[in-house]
């Protein structure tokens, strides 16, 4: 049987988040600033965001963070993540910000969210997850990934307007309210981006 690897700890209180996505970046940051750790992003330090190439969420989150640990020499993280839709296939999931992104580069979310009633249509498997897939790259090369998955239902119209993406129309499990009717806090008490940094604090950070 294979031996465990050692645990690694996360080197120093600077962590790069390899992503230009406020509210990710809000959501990380609320994350680890009760652990001491300043997140700061690429789009503050300037960086390009790399073309997401990968097919995986794995492969998009990696080549994230590595393009960002090599142009700053800090620990970087990245999260790639998207909605998985049932009646859909598991769509747009990797694919979830390019059904956003406008001719012009922005992203248009109402639109995203329309076209996942729409292709859907009266199918009524209206099962939706999350996933996050989180990718640590320390400065010596080191890599590692934290994995969260959260399960729900998708509504349509939109409700509530906090949050960002398609929070508006995710219904998690565990709650009546969508992510976009939630406070930060009770989003953030449990998500699939919360559940991959858990894994990431129990693996990586000392209690
Ligand atoms: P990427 O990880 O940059 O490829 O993009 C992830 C896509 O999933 C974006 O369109 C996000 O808006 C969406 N997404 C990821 N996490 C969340 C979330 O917590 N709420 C709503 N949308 C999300």
């Amino acid at each position: 049987m294979a031996e465990a690897a050692p645990r690694r700890l996360f080197p120093g209180n600077t962590l790069l988040l390899a992503s230009h996505n406020a509210g990710k970046l809000r959501e990380l940051r609320a994350m680890l600033a009760p652990r001491g750790i300043t997140v700061i992003s690429a789009a503050e330090r300037g960086l390009p965001e790399p073309a997401e190439t990968g097919t995986t969420f794995h492969a998009n989150a990696a080549l994230k963070a590595l393009a960002a640990a090599g142009a700053s020499g800090l620990p970087a993280v990245a999260d790639d993540s998207g909605c998985q839709v049932a009646a859909l296939g598991g769509a747009p999931g990797v694919y979830t910000a390019d059904w956003a992104t406008q001719p012009d580069g922005s992203r248009d979310y109402a639109q995203a969210m329309a076209r996942v009633a729409r292709e859907a249509g009266d199918n009524p498997d209206r099962r939706c997850a999350f996933v996050s897939v989180l990718c640590l790259v320390w400065p010596d090369g080191h890599t590692q990934f934290h994995e969260g998955h959260v399960e729900g239902a998708w509504v349509y119209p939109p409700r509530g307007a906090n949050g960002f993406g398609f929070d508006p129309i995710f219904i998690p499990a565990h709650s009546t309210l969508t992510f976009g009717e939630m406070t930060a806090e009770q989003k953030a008490a449990d998500n699939h981006r919360s559940r991959a940094f858990a894994a990431f604090a129990a693996a990586c950070l000392d209690e």
